[in-house]
């Protein structure tokens, strides 16, 4: 889902990755602790080791949402592919979504309840060691400061808009009570979108503020507006998924399919490729096939990469995409599967292939167009 990320290793199954934008949070949260633990009296050194600390166990709290929410999808059969960490947080790539409300709202309570525990063992731990003898809250010490911040997690996530863990819980209410998936994951995704929007607006309204009212701080109203937008663009994104799902549900390769493609022979000349089939069919994909056989496929956008005074004598099986290169569908593969598929591998299209040979080919603007008639006549 995110590019630029390393990976750490693998958690009961699930492959943990770490976005390179979580070493801005680290070193954040590095720096500040470090810098208030040193205005407090103590050698840089220790302030330094303490905040690097500190900076882990969050990492550990913010992956161990991640993983009650993981731990739970693959309890109930949904399998769960990665976890990512990255500058507002975590990601579990949930691999399908939950088949009854119920299962829903438990993967999605999960998250919550794992922060809320851990801000109450955080809590503890710190009224133990330094709380009793203090009247105020303290939040120049890093265990009160992660009992803080695991309850302020939970809290901002059980805010009801999807796809925050909220808004999930309010999707399996509203699906469980209508029985609707679409329109619950519709309301659920407007309610997320009117939280992004406060969240934007109250944000910017803080970095205003804070030019001329005393207490508020241009940095975190930034913040909240940062989060804001992205929690925006993930509802919108998550709504689409969940369209997706819906308007492909039932379908297979083998029913979007066009059994009408061209086949071009590996002895013809990119010359003739170009003028013979490129230019007066418009096509940009043609199969090479000799004697009902398929070689491999030509994209019109390879042939660019030959210069053109060699086109006359370049053959197809020069520049085509191999057969065992060829990524294709089976005709029976579901099609929101080749469709996640098709974006995986940056494809526009994808043949379908039955015992060696090509039966039809998908287009991906086809299938796009699908999903757009059909979330059209569901409503
Ligand atoms: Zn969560």
């Amino acid at each position: 889902m995110m590019g630029g990320s390393v990976r750490l290793g693998r958690l009961l199954g699930i492959s943990i990755q770490l976005h390179f934008s979580w070493f801005i949070i680290f070193a954040l949260v590095t720096y500040s602790l470090a810098f208030s633990l040193h205005d407090d009296g103590r050698s840089i050194a220790a302030s330094v080791t303490i905040g690097i600390f500190t900076s882990i166990l969050l990492f550990a709290s913010v992956l161990a949402h991640e993983l009650a929410h993981s731990v739970v999808a693959v309890r109930n059969g949904i399998p769960v592919r990665s976890i990512t960490l990255f500058i507002l947080g975590g990601v579990a790539q949930i691999g399908r979504e939950a088949p009854r409300p119920k299962v829903e709202l438990l993967v999605a309570l999960a998250g919550p309840i794992c922060s809320l525990a851990l801000a109450g063992i955080f809590g503890v731990a710190w009224f133990v060691g330094w709380g009793r003898s203090q009247d105020t809250l303290d939040f120049g010490n890093p265990i009160f400061w992660l009992a803080w911040i695991n309850l302020i997690l939970a809290i901002f996530n059980m805010v009801p808009g999807f796809p925050l863990d909220g808004g999930r819980i309010l999707r399996a209410i509203l699906w469980h009570s209508t029985g609707n998936y679409r329109k619950a994951s519709r309301i659920a995704s407007a309610m997320g979108r009117g939280v992004a929007y406060a969240l934007i607006v109250g944000g910017l309204g803080i970095v205003i503020g804070s030019g001329f009212t005393e207490g508020l701080n241009a940095f975190n109203g930034l913040w909240l507006a940062i989060i804001g937008w992205f929690l925006h663009q993930a509802a919108v994104a998550s709504y689409r998924q969940v369209e997706m799902h819906e308007a492909l549900r039932g379908y297979t390769a083998q029913s979007v399919m066009h059994t009408s493609y061209t086949s071009v022979s590996p002895d013809l000349s990119l010359a003739a490729l170009v003028q013979d089939y490129v230019l007066s069919t418009g096509g940009r994909l043609f199969v090479v096939a000799q004697g009902g056989r398929l070689l491999g496929i030509v994209v019109s956008d390879s042939i660019k990469s030959v210069p053109r005074d060699k086109w006359d004598y370049t053959p197809v099986r020069q520049i085509m995409v191999p057969a065992d290169k060829v990524v294709s569908a089976e005709p029976e593969e579901e099609a929101l599967s080749v469709l996640e598929r098709m974006n995986e591998h940056d494809l526009d299209q994808m043949l379908v292939i039955k015992n060696g040979l090509v039966i039809g080919i998908i287009l991906r603007h086809n299938l796009l167009h699908i999903v757009r008639l059909r979330s059209q006549l569901q409503d």
